[in-house]
């Protein structure tokens, strides 16, 4: 029998998934990983590692592994090369290289890929709106971004660079991004924008704690908490009009730390999105937070790699 492995590497976290040809899940996996001050040899020693490790379990249950795809918060070029991973300080980063030759198995498929893109695929395979043919999965966590579905496609663009929606200004005046903008969709409706107001001195490798922290918070009715998710909401309603009046999709997908805020982000998000939607009745496109929880670009990772048996032909970057 056959596997596919997908590893997630994030500003605070490494998450695993392996899975059969049905896509059904053979192990899951998630530990806090220091993204943002780790340098890019050790980020690629610590997916190794783990890829390792799961090699390993797969050989016991004597399958046959595919490849691994890992998914990466920033630009990847078409050649699977990190361009631009401005929440891990990356800049051209020879990921797939780097791997391969850390695995040592130069026959072994590595590819890389863009952490929206990957959960967008999985949403779209896996979710409970696989019918939709247009589709944006929108990723939050330190960073904003989009994976783009089209007619049923992954649109990538010219350079492998569609769905930047995180570094959009909204707000002229906002706080400054990572990418060395100000007022980025990220910076004004990401989680650092969330614990600058509610956890000013909270290290955004420590995030997932963090979010625990901010949801009790908001179930106990903690005023300043309640008002600053409702800011959040009503920024990242602001970047899901731009998404619907540019791409007009049946669906808008909210991932990542979001899917945990839901209940609070989303009705405020909902009314800034029909306020600015330049479609009536918001365009029709539907928001909702994401069921697959924080493994979806994982798990995206992992399916990519099942397209190359369907095909027939080798895994290609
Ligand atoms: C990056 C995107 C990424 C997003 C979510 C942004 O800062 O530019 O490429 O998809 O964060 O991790
Ligand atoms: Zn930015």
């Amino acid at each position: 029998p056959y596997a596919a492995i997908g590893i997630e590497v994030n500003v605070d976290y490494l998450t695993a998934v392996a899975v059969d040809l049905a896509g059904t899940e053979l192990l899951s996996w998630r530990r806090s990983f220091p993204g943002a001050t780790a340098t890019p040899n050790q980020a690629v020693a610590a997916v190794a590692a783990l890829a390792r490790r799961v090699l390993g379990r797969m050989g016991k249950e004597a399958r046959q592994v595919l490849g691994l795809t890992v998914a990466v918060p920033g630009l990847v070029d078409v050649g699977g090369s990190v361009r631009i991973a401005p929440n891990l300080g990356w800049h051209d980063v020879d990921l797939a290289g780097d791997l391969a030759k850390a695995l040592r198995d130069p026959g072994f498929p590595v590819l890389v890929d863009n952490d929206a893109n990957l959960a967008a695929l999985a949403e779209h395979r896996f979710g409970p709106h696989g019918g939709a043919a247009d589709l944006v999965y929108l990723t939050g966590a330190v960073g904003v971004g989009a994976g783009v579905i089209m007619d049923g496609r992954l649109r990538r663009g010219g350079q492998g660079f569609t769905g930047e929606i995180g570094h959009i200004q909204i707000d002229p005046s906002g706080a400054e991004c990572r990418c060395g903008r100000r007022g980025c969709l990220e910076a004004v409706a990401g989680m650092t924008a969330v614990l600058h107001r509610t956890a000013p001195d909270a290290a955004p490798a420590e995030l997932e704690p963090e979010i625990e922290e901010v949801v009790r918070l908001a179930r106990g009715g903690d005023p300043l908490m309640l008002d600053t998710l409702a800011t959040i909401g009503g920024e990242l309603g602001k970047g899901v009009a731009i998404i619907a009046n540019v791409l007009n999709p049946e669906v808008v997908v909210l991932g990542g730390y979001y899917i945990a805020l839901a209940p609070w982000v989303l009705p405020a998000a909902r009314e800034e999105f029909a306020r600015r939607s330049f479609a009536p009745e918001a365009g029709g496109t539907r928001l909702v937070a994401s069921t697959l929880g924080y493994g979806a670009a994982a798990l995206g990772a992992a399916a990519r790699l099942l397209d190359s048996v369907d095909s027939g032909r080798l895994p290609a970057q």
